[in-house]
């Protein structure tokens, strides 16, 4: 089976599933004039984003790695009128254009971006007791152990916690990889083996962005 077959299909879910959406197309574009790179969740990806949060009923979202704000704006879709989605970011342009993409989807109300290492802001969601039900873990893999760590104290009881790239073309499997990103990942499933709190799973995804998948978590 080729790639091409996976983006063809990708491309006709696209077409039945997902209405065209200028808002999105925009984020895109801006992202692709100010050079970010084209790492973000693909449209199906953003969709079943938004759909968990959506069906979870999340008030309070998490998201660690904002990019260009493309899944950002999916999930700030899902909230309810009172809710809100925190989006941490370490690249200063990419948070800025961000900014800039979420003002234009007009999600600004809801949404805010914190600049900096998110090792170092998370601890800001302690200091103020501010919690979640849904947290997507999506920056650097190499601290996906730390971000579990931090995704489990900052949850509600019932949270949903989707990690992203688990798969990465299939090198999750491979115990001699010298890729520090993979890892990353391979501790963070070893975590979730050992962590009686959480239960979850994994689907492999292949689709516009290659061979790749997301695991899926529920705190007890
Ligand atoms: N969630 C985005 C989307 O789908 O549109 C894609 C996020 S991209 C894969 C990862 C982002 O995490 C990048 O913008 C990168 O700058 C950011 N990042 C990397 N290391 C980080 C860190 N230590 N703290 C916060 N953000 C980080």
């Amino acid at each position: 089976i080729s790639k091409n077959i996976w983006e063809q299909v990708d491309e006709y879910f696209i077409e039945k599933l997902i209405p065209t959406d200028s808002t999105l197309d925009h984020a895109l574009q801006t992202n692709k004039e100010y050079a970010i790179p084209e790492i973000d969740v693909s449209p199906t990806q953003g969709k079943l984003l938004y759909l968990l949060a959506k069906i979870k009923g999340a008030k309070n979202i998490l998201e660690i790695g904002t990019l260009g704000g493309y899944s950002s704006i999916w999930l700030a879709r899902s909230l309810p009128e009172n809710g809100k989605l925190y989006t941490l970011e370490v690249d200063p342009e990419h948070a800025e254009v961000a900014r800039c993409n979420i003002q234009y989807a007009n999600c600004s109300n809801q949404v805010e971006v914190i600049v900096g290492e998110a090792l170092d802001t998370l601890p800001i969601f302690k200091e103020k007791s501010i919690s979640f039900d849904f947290i997507f873990i999506d920056a650097d893999k190499q601290n996906n152990p730390q971000y579990l760590k931090w995704a489990l104290a900052l949850s509600n009881s019932g949270a949903v916690i989707v990690s992203d790239n688990v798969v990465r073309d299939g090198h999750i499997v491979d115990s001699s990889t010298n890729d520090d990103r993979v890892v990353g990942v391979q501790k963070f499933m070893d975590l979730l083996k050992q962590e009686p709190r959480i239960e979850s799973t994994a689907i492999q995804t292949v689709g516009s962005k290659g061979y790749d998948g997301f695991v899926i978590s529920r705190v007890k």
